[in-house]
């Protein structure tokens, strides 16, 4: 799948959140804020490169440890790597919040364009992403989603077994 950076993100209607530990709860809703894309990168399509601040990707490695978005698209492989070598996988997508009402989609292999192919992504996304209190993301623990948007209708689904 592909989209320009900052195009209007239109795949699922709605948005699912999957908690990061067993017995891995989900919570789904309809988003109010609007989602922008950010690296979707395909072969054959042009994007642009550069340098990017270093804390850039460690961020976005904490961010795709830390929370689990749209998996049921299931595993995608980079297909910017050369064949023959083993290209590494994303499963999902991140959610960054930007200016109110509006949050960045960006699929989990964001961080392999970045350090393995030279992707350099909108300023905007950059600042957002450096916005992050990543460590308040990380100490978060289900039903607390790593995540400030989710609504209060939101549909949770919870496996615990009492
Ligand atoms: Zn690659």
């Amino acid at each position: 799948m592909h989209y320009p950076d900052l195009a209007a993100y239109d795949y699922l209607p709605e948005e699912h959140f999957t908690d990061r530990e067993p017995p891995f709860g989900d919570v789904s809703f309809r988003p109010a804020y609007a989602r922008l894309a950010v690296g979707w990168l395909a072969a054959g399509r042009p994007y642009p490169v550069g340098p990017v601040p270093a804390a850039l990707t460690r961020r976005l490695a904490v961010i795709g440890a830390v929370q689990r978005v749209n998996l049921c698209l299931g595993y995608h492989e980079c297909d910017l790597c050369p064949p023959g070598q083993r290209p590494p996988e994303g499963n999902g997508e991140l959610r960054v919040p930007g200016a109110p009402g509006v949050a960045y989609a960006a699929p989990v292999l964001i961080g392999h364009y970045v350090t393995g192919h030279g992707y350099r992504p909108p300023p905007e996304f950059v600042a957002a992403v450096l916005a992050v209190d990543v460590d308040a993301w990380s100490r978060s623990r289900w039903p607390e989603l790593p995540f400030p948007w989710i609504p209060a209708d939101a549909k949770y689904w919870d496996w615990t077994v009492e």
